[in-house]
């Protein structure tokens, strides 16, 4: 059985909507992931973390190869 707010009645669970009102179910939210928008947030700010170093690392190594070379 479902549960229709809007006119607080009980209808079959096999029909798609309210037979009185024809408003739908509203589809529970889940409760796992609320805010994945700053998990991402928080794994850009890792690949910044990381990839400054390493971009700083190869420019170096860059260069001292062309001392090298030069
Ligand atoms: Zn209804």
């Amino acid at each position: 059985m479902k549960y229709c707010r809007n006119c607080h009645i009980l209808y079959s669970s096999a029909a798609a909507a309210c037979p009185k009102c024809g408003i739908t179910e509203p589809k529970a939210d889940p409760p796992a992931g609320q805010k994945p928008e700053s998990r991402a947030v928080r794994r850009d700010w890792l690949w910044i973390l990381i990839g400054v170093p390493v971009l700083i690392g190869v420019v170096y190594l860059l260069i001292l190869l062309l001392k090298s070379l030069g």
